[in-house]
């Protein structure tokens, strides 16, 4: 199948590690866990992150920028919304999750944006469209269900090399295991529970 919608799994490992390997190789290679430093990982492959609110309502968390265009976002100064310049290769994530006592939602937010400049770029650019990481992707159509879980999938393993998730499991045990992994990778529960699942650890 020639469509980025079809990427396996093994394959977005394997782009995961490498986009890793590039910025630092010990992110992926030896022993220690260090949480990936997403940000600057973004800003290293020539990006630019911008925070702003991107909605009003706060319903889409971040947005991925393909071509060199005006963006509607909501301006809080003036409280409506405006056009505003953006270039090709921007990541805009909403500003409300700079306020999150964790950080957790703002790098998944991050690490989903990228994932989308990695692997869907055929499919937005030129199109006239952003990628958008939404709060509810329920109404979205199965093609727009299928790229959101290939960038959430992405995002996981950029956040949880698996070799070091692996290392870090066998070393931490007991009844808040995934907790302490989660907070480790700085990532959610819920998330580590996914990466945990698809490789069969729990
Ligand atoms: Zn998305």
């Amino acid at each position: 199948m020639s469509s980025s919608r079809y990427l396996r799994g093994d394959l977005l490992e394997a782009i995961a590690r490498n986009a890793l390997k590039k910025y630092d190789p010990h992110l992926v290679i030896g022993m220690g866990v260090q949480r990936v430093p997403i940000e600057e990982i973004i800003e290293s492959m020539g990006l630019t992150i911008e925070y702003q609110y991107i909605r009003r309502d706060g319903r889409i968390l971040g947005e991925t920028v393909f071509d060199d265009g005006y963006i509607p976002l909501y301006d809080m100064k003036k409280r409506k919304y405006g056009l505003f310049f953006m270039s090709r290769g921007t990541i805009i994530i909403d500003a409300s999750l700079l306020g999150d006592k964790t950080d957790s939602r703002l790098r998944f937010t991050c690490a989903h944006e990228l994932a989308h400049w990695l692997i869907h770029q055929e499919l937005y650019r030129g199109s006239g469209e952003a990628a958008a990481m939404a709060n509810n992707i329920s109404k979205s159509s199965d093609t727009d269900r299928c790229i959101e879980r290939q960038a959430d999938i992405l995002a996981g393993a950029l956040l949880m090399p698996i070799g070091k998730v692996k290392q870090a499991f066998y070393r931490i045990s007991g009844e808040n295991g995934i907790e302490v992994l989660a907070k480790e990778f700085g990532v959610s529960k819920e998330s580590m529970k996914i990466r945990l699942r698809e490789h069969g650890l729990i």
